[in-house]
């Protein structure tokens, strides 16, 4: 799964892990003589009394009332232990029937609203096989008490979207969110991740729906009624969570892959961009079959975008989910690498997370970490080792921003709540794990592992330990060390880096100290193999391997002369805070000669804010970079004021830099130097580009220096529907106007506020709120208009950002007119109200804050 690429607030600090220390051992003994009466928290894999083999499950829906009228047949055994009784999970269903299937004679069962207890009447071995049927009422919606994760906000399991559809906005839909364990909404099951099974799902539907599952489409039926029966076949036995279903107005755009079928579901409007929207899939599927040397393992591979989804994205066998972000027309996703990037991940999940799976939540490592690393995987293959690189050093950021307010274990049995996992601890530090394993073994035994660890648990569950024993028959050598402090410690090195090059004996000393805290599972001293690179000169480098196994270690080698730059962890794997003492000189030799990404953005990051001769050099060349990444940061923090020439180059940049984000930068640079010779340079972009951010950017590059020039274009892109166009607009809008302009202007915000979304909220409605206050409307106009925002920041089916923009509005205006005070405690009424309806707890904790 991918959880949403953004989060309104950081979440609160987890509660520290108390962990006992020899000291305060000793302390408990002398003063208090107090012991622990109980284990600490253990998360095992779930108990396996029984083992399904195949559901075969029919479902119709009552729209009205969100309910899912289901019937299943299931095969099942005892797994080791003659039994008696099957227990499944079935949370929140009414439960009609529950019958012998063979005998057709009734069963007794015992139903509390999450177990399901079925009396089998009669003991059945592990060689026997039984057939239980059950008729049921899925009602998601009166069993939802408000669970989930950051990751996953909701877990209701089956979602009916627009179910009466009265939103005009929004089409019908159903889909299902089966991790961590929520397909038990839907139809009873064993809803485990060491539980598998095959399918056949039978969806009957109104005709004018698609539907989607897992496995191959194997009839389609015309009912008597008008509706319509498809039936799914998934031959191949998967876990319970990866269980899927959808149901929606969809165009469904095929592609072919070898000898197999490929499916885009998008809504109707996007028929003609589906194949930009999963971007490179075939190509995909090739790369990671062939790079794994594991053929991609199912029948088909479709891929569908669901309307207010509650997370990311989601890997279901054959069939991953996708949230609506990820649509968009071949112009708005110009140089938009995370659809890529979700793509892969979601793929990369058919081989780690369906075809093996986790054993257990505290395992989910095993899954998340491959997608994450593939991300890297597939940019680094298609794109070049900067833009893998590129992008694993922003998963490692992620990681090192979580790590300052929460550590565990990868594999980490004490988790609170098993949502807890989908953390950037499982996903990011996981794939900078996969990262320095690839490095260490190479790639051929990397690979080689993957290959073996995936034919060996084929439809079956791993944990790490399949892991790193694959990698120990493949390599020969025992992987204990780097298991025990990847997976099972906490924590990561956090090093100081030294030099020293002693004249007399001709000796280069590097000291490396590890200055990480140890505690809360931190350990003292990480080992640390690595490539040193010593560089001569710029051309007569050598490369040393060495072994970090100290808390503070001094490495020597032997140079002639005092080295142009020795560059330790050469390969820039290690997953580590760094602090490297170079000098500036170094630095800008780095930058220059060495061949690395990370090489190269390290010494821009150093460099950039530094206002010596040399980091100046060192910025005006990386605008040059080959990589646009480093070009970005470059042009950003150039300081035009030093070298005005340079802003001529940035002219070119703006109308030709091969990447959208770098043109997008050299634009708003040049606003910010106010010389009106530029204002031809936005007016050509704002005719050629076909980049929306760009144009956006220039649109309101020109206000700032010409504001008739920006708000005849302004004009112009009015009636457009790409969101960044709509918000350069309504900037320029709300700058531009006076009280009398700004009651023409508020139909524009007022048509366009269901379009703004996500992030941008944010601004349009921040200027929607600009506008308002300039109006000087009469205070029940006023009133009416924020009770519209009210209204949308209590729909729970409108995004977080966008209810939050909403009450910011209304809490801004609260506040500037404290003074009149019937006004602002109808505006405090209206917060009151939004906080609560809402069920988001970030927002919630917001909110508080907001409140008087
Ligand atoms: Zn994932």
């Amino acid at each position: 799964m991918v959880s949403k690429p953004a989060e309104i607030a950081a979440p609160p600090p987890p509660e520290p892990i108390v962990e006992v220390k020899a000291a305060d051992a000793k302390n408990m003994f002398s003063e208090q003589l107090t012991l622990p009466d109980s284990l600490p928290i253990y998360r095992a894999t779930a108990r396996r009394d029984n083992d399904i083999i195949h559901s075969s499950i029919d479902v119709r829906f009552d729209w009205a009332k969100r309910h899912c009228l289901g019937n299943i047949t299931i095969t099942a055994k005892p797994h080791f232990y003659t039994s008696e009784v099957l227990e499944l999970d079935a949370k929140g269903m009414e439960i009609k029937r529950v019958e012998d299937a063979d005998r057709r004679a009734s069963l007794k069962y015992d139903y509390d609203g999450e177990k399901l207890r079925i009396q089998l009447g009669r003991l059945y071995t592990r060689n026997d096989q039984y057939r239980v049927f059950i008729e049921y009422v899925g009602k998601p919606e009166e069993a939802y008490k408000g669970g989930g994760s950051e990751a996953i906000s909701s877990d209701k399991g089956l979602f009916f979207i627009n179910h009466d559809g009265k939103d005009p906005n929004k089409p019908k839909q159903i889909w299902t969110q089966g991790e961590t364990e929520s397909n038990s909404h839907w139809f009873p099951t064993i809803d485990k991740p060491n539980e598998r099974m095959t399918v056949d799902l039978n969806i009957t539907v109104e005709n004018k729906y698609k539907t989607l599952s897992n496995g191959l489409l194997t009839g389609s039926r015309s009912n008597l009624d008008g509706t319509r029966t498809d039936t799914w076949k998934m031959d191949k036995a998967h876990a319970p969570y990866l269980v899927m279903m959808a149901v929606g107005e969809y165009a469904v755009v095929r592609d072919r892959w070898r000898n197999m079928d490929l499916m885009y579901y998008v809504e109707l409007k996007y028929e003609r961009y589906a194949k930009t929207i999963f971007k490179n899939t075939p190509e995909m599927l090739t790369f990671f079959s062939e790079r794994l040397g594991v053929d991609y393992p199912w029948q088909k591979y479709a891929q569908v975008v669901v309307r207010d989804y509650v997370s990311g994205a989601m890997e279901n066998t054959t069939a991953s989910i996708f949230g609506e972000y990820m649509q968009g027309t071949d112009r708005e996703l110009i140089d938009v690498s995370q659809n890529e990037s979700v793509v892969a991940h979601e793929m990369f999940h058919q081989w780690f997370g369906d075809l093996v799976t986790c054993e257990s939540w505290a395992n989910l490592t095993v899954n998340e970490s491959f997608a994450n690393y593939s991300e890297s995987l597939w940019f680094e293959h298609k794109y070049g080792e900067d833009a893998g690189m590129h992008h694993l050093y922003e998963d490692m950021e992620g990681y090192l921003d979580e790590a300052q307010t929460k550590i565990h274990p990868l594999v980490y049995f004490r988790y609170d709540n098993r949502e807890d996992m989908f953390d950037r601890h499982s996903y990011n530090k996981g794939g900078c794990t996969l990262h320095m394993l690839r490095k260490y073994l190479g790639d051929d035994a990397f690979f080689a592992s993957l290959k073996k660890y995936l034919t060996d648990n084929a439809y079956s569950t791993g944990e790490s330990h399949q892991l790193r024993l694959a990698i120990e028959a493949v390599t020969g050598e025992d992987m204990n060390w780097f298991f025990n402090q990847w997976y099972f410690s906490a924590g990561h090195p956090v090093l100081d880096i030294a030099y020293n090059y002693d004249e007399a004996t001709k000796k280069m000393r590097v000291t490396i100290e590890q200055k990480q805290e140890p505690k809360e599972g931190v350990p003292a001293i990480f080992e640390l193999p690595m490539a040193v690179d010593i560089y001569h000169s710029a051309t007569n480098k050598e490369r040393k391997l060495i072994r970090m196994t100290k808390r503070k270690q001094t490495f020597e080698f032997n140079a002639p002369q005092k080295p142009a730059l020795v560059n330790v962890d050469a390969e820039k794997m290690l997953l580590a805070e760094k602090k490297d003492n170079h000098t500036e000189e170094e630095w800008a030799f780095m930058y220059r000669n060495c061949p690395k990404y990370l090489d190269r953005r390290e010494a821009l990051e150093f460099l950039k804010d530094k206002r010596s001769d040399n980091a100046k050099a060192i910025v005006k060349e990386a605008i040059n970079d080959k990589f646009w990444a480093i070009r970005n940061i470059a042009i950003k923090a150039f300081a035009l004021r030093d070298d005005p020439s340079v802003a001529d180059k940035f002219m070119g940049i703006a109308t030709a830099d091969a990447h959208s984000q770098v043109r997008a930068a050299a634009v708003s640079k040049l606003a910010a130097t106010r010389d009106k010779k530029y204002i031809p340079t936005f007016q050509q972009v704002l005719e050629r580009e076909q980049a929306y951010p760009v144009i956006a950017s220039a649109m309101t590059s020109l206000y700032k220096l010409s504001p008739e020039d920006g708000l005849a274009a302004a004009k112009r892109f009015e009636s457009d529907e790409n969101g960044d166009l709509l918000n350069g607009v309504g900037e320029i809008y709300a700058q531009s106007a006076d009280s009398a302009k700004a009651g023409e202007l508020m139909p524009f915000f007022e048509k366009n506020l269901n379009k703004a979304d996500g992030m941008s909220a944010i601004s349009f409605i921040g200027n929607y709120t600009k506008l308002l206050d300039k109006a000087k409307l009469p205070s029940t106009n006023l009133v009416e208009k924020l009770a519209f925002l009210k209204n949308m920041a209590t729909d729970q089916s409108i995004s977080p950002w966008k209810r939050f923009a909403c009450a910011k509005a209304i809490n801004e205006f609260r506040k500037k007119y404290m003074k009149d005070q019937s006004f602002a405690s109808n505006l405090a009424k209206m917060l009151v109200e939004i906080k609560q309806k809402e069920t988001n707890g970030q927002l919630k904790a917001v909110y508080d804050n907001m409140l008087p």
